[in-house]
């Protein structure tokens, strides 16, 4: 008998009749013997529509309120799943994070899992019922309402299954797999059978919402494997696991854009030690992820003065022009410049550590197309480009065609 962590993303439970389907793929497994948990998101769209409700209201709303608002969406859908299990006569009850012993941080909307304590989970399964978890949700060891950040059922998933050990971890969402690219914007994207995780990660972290990064890094951290399918269809997903040699082959498995990242510049920054430090320790303090750090030369006659750009994750811009605000008068920069009009282009694969001339190739192909770099960044496993917003789709298709060859 195995023990089966399967998750089901929005679409997948977007209306009673895909949760009917849902129930009826798990109904499936159990009658097969297995042990089941699933783990379940909101219905598509509930979750933007709540963070939209609650910004008509004021745009920078309280995050612990918010976290109270948003974990909503979740416990709708394990109590409709429930019930949809019982309409067709298997046992099953639902959990909210708390329930399932998901215990995080007290970061509101970003918060991490501390640890889990699954009890009540394997009580249940011992019961012989399925146990149907609310994704994307946990509670603070002081009982406050959390949320993982944005596709944090995903991490849910992985959580749970590292927590149970259970023997597969199944992602159901609405493609079949991780393809070469977001198949809705490069059609020729092909299905890949298996990616590292350090692909994975890189593809996720870069703007391939397929898997939430955070959840990536944790099935890394603790070894879970992961197949990524369709709850759609019957075909078989992609593997997501430990790189094999093998995979140092390929040099560019896949491309990813990312058009959730906002840019910031600040103008005429003194230049001198300490105020980088100052700038990034704000941001830190108010938990803005920064991604990519640009500093020009010094400029201007008199003091030493640059500019300083750096991108963050779109919802943050207002909150990171609050913090730099903040720092105007102890810092004396000139201006600052925010940009939501940005995309982040990025190609990954391990076999770019063995292999030469990648970048080269890169830049040739945005230069034919006309798409101009604004900002550069590379690791081992990867390159990113900013580029303008609205070439992004064309740009990310050529690149795709260039070195994937469709
Ligand atoms: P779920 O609601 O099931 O969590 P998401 O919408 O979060 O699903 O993620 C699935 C979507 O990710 C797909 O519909 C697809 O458009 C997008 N996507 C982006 N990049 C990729 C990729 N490389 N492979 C597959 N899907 C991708
Ligand atoms: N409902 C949450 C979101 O939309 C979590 C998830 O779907 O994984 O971000
Ligand atoms: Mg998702």
């Amino acid at each position: 008998m195995a023990l089966i962590v399967q998750k089901y993303g929005g679409t997948s439970v977007g209306n009673t009749q895909r949760i009917r389907n849902v129930a009826a793929r798990v109904a499936k497994y159990r009658a097969q013997g297995d042990k089941i948990v699933v783990v379940v998101s909101a219905m598509s769209g509930v979750t933007d529509s709540l963070i939209k409700l609650a910004k008509e209201i004021m745009p920078l709303p309280n995050e612990r309120e918010m976290d109270v608002l948003l974990a909503t969406g979740e416990q709708t859908t394990i109590a409709l799943t429930a019930i949809a299990l019982h309409s067709i006569g298997v046992a099953a009850a639902s959990l909210t994070g708390a329930q399932a012993g998901i215990v995080t941080d007290g970061v509101h909307t970003k918060a991490r899992i501390q640890n889990i304590t699954p009890k009540t989970v394997h009580d249940l399964l011992n019961q012989g019922k399925v146990v149907i978890v609310a994704g994307f949700q946990g509670e603070t060891p002081e009982g406050q309402i959390t949320t993982l950040g944005r596709g944090g059922s995903d991490l849910t998933a992985v959580a749970l299954a590292a927590a149970l050990k259970a023997d597969l971890c199944q992602i159901y969402t609405d493609v079949d797999g991780v393809y070469t690219a977001d198949p809705r914007i490069v059609p020729g994207a092909r299905k890949l059978d298996e990616i590292s995780y350090d692909e994975m990660l890189e593809l996720a972290s870069l703007g391939a919402k397929v898997m939430q990064s955070r959840s990536v890094e944790f099935a890394k951290k603790f070894g879970v494997v992961f197949e990524v399918r369709s709850s759609l269809n019957e075909n078989p997903g992609t593997l997501v696991k430990e790189e094999t040699k093998s995979m140092e082959d390929v040099v560019v498995r896949g491309v990813s854009l990312d058009k959730n990242q906002a840019k910031i510049t600040l103008v005429g920054v003194p230049d001198k030690p300490g105020v980088a430090a100052r700038i990034f320790k704000a941001l830190g303090d108010a938990t803005i992820n920064v991604d990519m750090i640009v500093q020009n030369i010094s400029h201007g006659s008199g003091a030493p003065a640059t500019d300083l750009s750096f991108t963050a994750d779109k919802p943050d811009l207002l909150k990171a022009q609050k913090v730099i605000d903040g720092l105007k008068s102890e810092i004396g920069f000139r201006d600052i410049i925010a940009t939501e009009n940005i995309g982040k282009l990025s190609i990954v694969g391990v076999g770019m550590k063995s292999h030469t001339g990648v970048a080269a190739k890169l830049f040739e192909t945005l230069a034919r197309e006309g798409v101009n770099i604004d900002m550069i960044s590379t690791s081992e496993i990867k390159i990113s480009v900013i580029v303008d917003l609205a070439k992004g789709e064309q740009a990310m298709k050529a690149i795709h065609a260039a070195f994937l060859g469709s």
